[in-house]
């Protein structure tokens, strides 16, 4: 198995990221001309023939939230790209809006001729609002084209896409909050039902997909001979991009086959650890909401059910970060419960409260001063935690914490002499 392949990456390099007319000579736009011949729930169906799931945190069937958000009724419906690439150790996104601003745009178009959209809006997220000016001047050549505004190529397609930009906030990559952020609201998570796909964007119904999902759409419409469904695996095929980062050599964004092992990823994508004196530790996959891999799963294969089946996160953002013995495992933990608690909305008491207690709680465990009490704490503020916030960044917020205390129990044990008073 190759170990890095080029398949939504394909263009980059070939054009100048600036220029209409370079993505023109490369063949851009080809699949917009093909979806448009096509009925909507056929476009879908290539998604879901190919095992497309989207590539947000979820990884929902793209195939099936297309032909669900197609089947929502509404006069307006809405398109957005989520592109508030906001886990850290993630920046794959980054680079898609970078090199290939406008297969992002196709595929953009293409959604909202699958799903009946007239609207698109790509929320950037505000540590990218230098690629503004790219994005802006790719919007503007699209609409000078015919790409974009009324009558689309004369399908009939109306439909126009809008640029926002975040202010910072981790919690609104959950679409619900950016949704209301794009309203012009404060980014807080709504209580749902309704879904975003029922009301979302100005209470309109809304498909949201991230960079990526958005960007895989061209090249797999026009992918005639297979070779998307030919890499990876059987139960897993295709290709995701990842961002490596951490402790190793060669830190960067790769695009893999599904199957590649972590070990792999690790020592021959990246080259290996930064420092040989200090060994691996730990893996953190799929940002701060994670759960972590321990130098044992290293042979874990990167596909959706490899990594269910070994306890770990379902690939998620495509983060992984690579921690060495330089940083302890109660260390890591303590800053990714700072991150959370910092993010924390505060609008529903189990994350606010619970991030907080776990915090405090983290600190007695790494002064060796905690009880077999605080630990059973520990873990029922996680469990509430889970089952009773209102969005995905308090059900998450403790993998990373849970992981650990499966993976390296001798750091959570307690000192005889502590249980004992
Ligand atoms: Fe806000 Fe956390 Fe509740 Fe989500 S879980 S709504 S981020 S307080």
């Amino acid at each position: 198995m190759s170990k890095t392949v080029c398949f939504i990456t394909r263009n980059f390099g070939k054009y100048d990221p600036d220029s209409l007319k370079g993505y023109e000579s490369i063949g851009g736009f080809r699949a917009l001309r093909k979806a448009l011949t096509m009925e909507g729930c056929d476009i879908a169906d290539v998604l879901a023939a190919n095992g497309v799931q989207g590539r947000g945190g979820a990884a929902y069937d793209m195939g099936k939230k297309w032909r669900q958000a197609r089947e929502v009724p509404g006069a307006h419906k809405c398109v957005v790209c989520n592109a508030d690439e906001g886990e850290p150790g993630t920046f794959k996104d980054r680079e898609l809006l970078t090199h290939d601003p406008f297969q992002l745009l196709e595929g953009m178009i293409i959604a909202g001729w699958a799903v009946g959209a007239d609207n698109g809006y790509i929320y950037l997220r505000e540590e990218y609002s230098h690629l503004r000016p790219r994005l802006l001047s790719a919007i503007a050549q699209c609409e000078a084209a015919g790409y974009l505004g009324e009558d689309i190529l004369g399908s009939g397609l109306n439909y126009r896409i809008h640029l926002y930009s975040g202010a910072g906030a981790y919690v609104c990559g959950e679409g619900s909050a950016l949704a209301e952020s794009i309203g012009g609201h404060a980014g807080r998570p709504r209580m749902k039902p309704p879904f975003i796909k029922q009301c979302g964007v100005f209470h309109l119904p809304t498909c949201v997909n991230n960079v990526e999902s958005l960007s895989l759409v061209a090249p797999l419409l026009l992918d005639d001979e297979g070779y998307y469904k030919s890499q990876g695996t059987p139960d897993c095929p295709g290709t995701k991009m990842i961002s490596v980062c951490g402790n190793v050599k060669r830190p960067g964004v790769f695009e893999v086959p599904f199957g590649i092992t972590i070990r792999e990823i690790v020592y021959d994508l990246a080259d290996g650890m930064e420092n040989e004196d200090y060994p691996l530790r730990l893996v953190q996959l799929g940002g701060a909401s994670g759960r972590i891999c321990s130098p044992a799963q290293l042979d874990t294969p990167y596909t959706y059910k490899g990594m269910r089946q070994a306890d770990l996160t379902a690939i998620g953002s495509g983060a992984v970060l690579v921690v060495d013995e330089r940083t302890s495992v109660i260390g890591f933990l303590r800053m990714t419960q700072e991150f959370f608690s910092h993010e924390s909305c505060g609008q529903c008491t189990p994350c606010r409260e619970g991030n907080r207690h776990i915090s405090l709680l983290l600190d007695k465990v790494a002064e060796g001063t905690h009880t077999a009490q605080d630990i059973a704490t520990l873990k029922k503020f996680a469990d509430i935690m889970s089952s009773a916030s209102l969005c995905g960044l308090g059900e998450t917020a403790q993998s990373a914490l849970l992981s650990c205390m499966k993976r390296f129990p001798e750091v959570f044990a307690v000192k005889e002499e502590v249980a004992v008073r």
